[in-house]
């Protein structure tokens, strides 16, 4: 990875698996440029490259070789541009609620917390459905806007969770909705999401999956693949970092994502999907390119309980 002005020079390249600290380590894919910087983060970006990604060969892990220091990484973040995502507004609601019902299968009420809750928008129909909900979200933009559609109905911490301070074994259900991939160190992490549940609460965590069909066939071109994912599980990657952070599974989801269709073909174009340049200056001056539409990225949503 080259790092350039405003990008992160602070971190380092993991010699050791973050999962089972072994150090029989392969590279899985080749690095193809993309510094983390603000504008390779989140739905605004302007560049998807990936650095070097690498595989443990003792238990599977799939990882990205250089950790930035959670420093810059929570400036980063706390920065970042979230213009593209508010537009998909509409999209990420229709994909709360489906996150709402895969929650609900399991447990229909009680106290929820959402780590990583970006705007708000589950915060919002799990408060609808009856819930108590706090949220944690280090984007000052991001939880002014959960703030603000929450009207009050909620907590919206902004802070990391380490800032947070939650209270120990005091939440029924936790989520984790496409935050696992972004931290440092997932199993630390996981281990105290954990610890903020009562025995016998619920753990929720949607991920990519590097094993997915998506993922296999289009390899270097899984639109997943970027430069702030440090983490690529799959479904027995996920299961072991569960087991040891303490948690027993009970079950593994699937969950498609909602998007308009100009964004779909957008970042299609960014991946250079054939057809999809000129798809997307299609739809950008009709009503198609504004509708919603249900996209399988190729990830995995998981659920565990508290022993
Ligand atoms: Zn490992
Ligand atoms: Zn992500």
């Amino acid at each position: 990875m080259t790092l350039e002005q405003g990008t992160v020079t602070t971190g380092s390249s993991l010699q050791r698996c973050p999962l089972c600290a072994g150090s029989d380590i392969e590279v899985h894919l080749e690095a193809t440029g993309g510094a983390l910087a603000h504008d390779a983060l989140g739905s605004s970006r302007t560049d998807v490259g990936h650095g070097k990604v690498l595989r443990c060969r003792g238990c599977g892990f799939v990882f990205s070789e250089f950790r930035p220091a959670d420093e810059e990484l929570h400036t980063l973040y706390r920065e970042m541009n979230p213009t593209v995502y508010e537009k998909e507004a509409q999209g990420r609601l229709k994909t709360a609620q489906r996150h709402l019902k895969m929650v609900q299968r399991h447990i229909a009420g009680g106290r929820l917390v959402d780590v990583g809750c970006a705007s708000g928008s589950f915060l919002k129909v799990a408060a609808e459905a009856g819930w108590t909900v706090t949220g944690v979200e280090p984007s000052e933009t991001l939880a002014n806007y959960a703030k603000k559609l929450l009207d009050g109905r909620g907590d919206v911490h902004c802070a990391t969770l380490q800032q947070a301070k939650l209270q120990p074994q005091s939440f029924d259900a936790l989520t984790l909705f496409d935050v696992l991939e972004h931290v440092t160190d997932p199993l630390a992490f996981l281990t105290e999401c954990a610890s903020l549940l009562k025995p016998g609460g619920y753990l929720f965590a949607n991920v990519p999956d590097i094993s997915s069909l998506q993922a296999r066939v289009l390899g270097g071109r899984w639109p997943l693949l970027l430069a702030e994912h440090l983490n690529y599980f799959d479904r027995t990657t996920l299961k072991r970092c569960g087991d040891a952070a303490g948690l027993r599974w009970i079950a593994f989801d699937r969950r498609p994502a909602s998007f308009t269709v100009e964004y779909v073909l957008y970042r299609l174009s960014q991946h250079g999907i054939p057809g999809s340049s000129l798809g997307h200056r299609m739809v950008q001056e009709n009503s198609l390119g504004s509708m919603c539409i249900p996209v399988y990225l190729g990830e995995t949503f998981a659920a565990w309980v508290r022993a």
